[in-house]
């Protein structure tokens, strides 16, 4: 836990959050800005900062995430109709939040750019 990080507060109830989907190890929510009509972030609980800064061990909650992404296009019955996964790193990427996070688009037929 980061006490500065957005993330982490959204994680600890202190920021109200739409909550998609939440186990003890991960959490996904509603994008507060969407990009897509659906737009969904899913988040290690961990305080990982990005990508770039995942330590050994730490990739095996990328599987996971994975897992709980199609998950979720599951339930939420766009699998068929395709999603797109997206991870900003760094400054470059456009990172905004410094905890490592991946957006879940779907609900419409996307162009190259997008978030
Ligand atoms: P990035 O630019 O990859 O760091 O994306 C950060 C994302 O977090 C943006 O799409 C924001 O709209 C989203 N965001 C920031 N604060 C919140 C919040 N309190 N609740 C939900 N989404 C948020
Ligand atoms: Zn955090």
């Amino acid at each position: 836990m980061d006490e500065n990080c957005t993330f982490c507060k959204i994680i600890k109830g202190e920021i109200p959050s739409s909550k998609v989907y939440e186990d003890e190890e991960i959490l996904a929510f509603n994008d507060i800005n969407p990009a897509t009509p659906i737009h969904i972030l899913v988040i290690p609980k961990k305080h990982i900062k990005s990508l770039a800064e995942m330590k050994d061990g730490e990739e095996k909650i990328i599987s996971k995430i994975y897992k709980v992404i199609n998950e979720i296009a599951e339930k939420q019955g766009f699998k068929e109709k395709g999603y797109r996964v997206i991870v900003n790193c760094g400054k470059d990427a456009g990172q905004e939040v410094g905890h490592l996070h991946f957006h879940l688009l779907a609900g419409i037929k996307m162009g190259d750019k997008i978030v």
